[in-house]
């Protein structure tokens, strides 16, 4: 129980997503050899969901995000913060801050994917913040958890097959959440979100 207490307030106090239960299908045994290592960032294709906080704070560090960009540059792909985001915002409750946009997908997928498989953001962050997790959208550190409803579960958008990477199994020994626990180790010491600050640990 303390455990499940933990890993909400941390996807709430740091990630400022509203989590406040954890669902069954995190809970199975539907992990095989799944592992983030060998995450070959299929699930970037469709691009992400990030609150107006998380837009600002990738677009506050923009040259060291379009250096990270241009590092290994995908066609097509704009070099203009302008055109990173969808310009509408929409109402949605799973962030504390209650608003959500997306980043844009170019060529299918995300514009922060690189050629070379890795995530801009990703790398900017390390590089300007020293956390790799800092600008890096909560639902991209949570794949494939995500909170829905104020249900920390499996995401029922499947963008994987590959059971090495993260796609469910028959015979699993382990469950979504054992494989979140490393990430979990990491979040404990990246900067809490501006909402999720609000938040006090239990
Ligand atoms: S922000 Fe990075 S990790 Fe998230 S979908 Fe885009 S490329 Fe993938």
């Amino acid at each position: 129980m303390r455990g499940t207490t933990r890993i909400l307030d941390i996807v709430r106090g740091v990630l400022a997503l509203d989590a406040r239960s954890i669902g069954a299908r995190a809970r199975r045994r539907v992990m095989g050899r799944a592992s983030l290592s060998r995450c070959d960032a299929t699930c970037c294709k469709g691009g992400v969901a990030l609150s107006v906080a998380e837009r600002d704070a990738i677009l506050r560090q923009r040259g060291a995000v379009a250096e990270a960009m241009e590092a290994s540059p995908r066609p097509g792909v704009p070099r203009r913060a302008g055109e990173w985001f969808s310009r509408r915002t929409r109402r949605d409750p799973d962030f504390l801050e209650g608003r959500s946009l997306d980043t844009r997908v170019v060529e299918g997928a995300c514009v922060f994917l690189r050629a070379d498989g890795l995530c801009a953001v990703h790398v900017a962050s390390e590089n300007v913040t020293k956390h790799p997790y800092a600008l890096k959208p909560a639902y991209c550190i949570l794949f494939r958890l995500c909170v829905e409803k104020g249900k920390l579960d499996v995401c029922r958008g499947s963008y994987t097959r590959k059971p090495d990477c993260c796609s469910p199994v028959r015979s699993g020994t382990r469950t979504p959440l054992a494989l979140f626990a490393p990430v979990e180790a990491r979040l404990m010491s990246t900067p809490a979100r501006p909402q999720g600050a609000r938040e006090r640990f239990r």
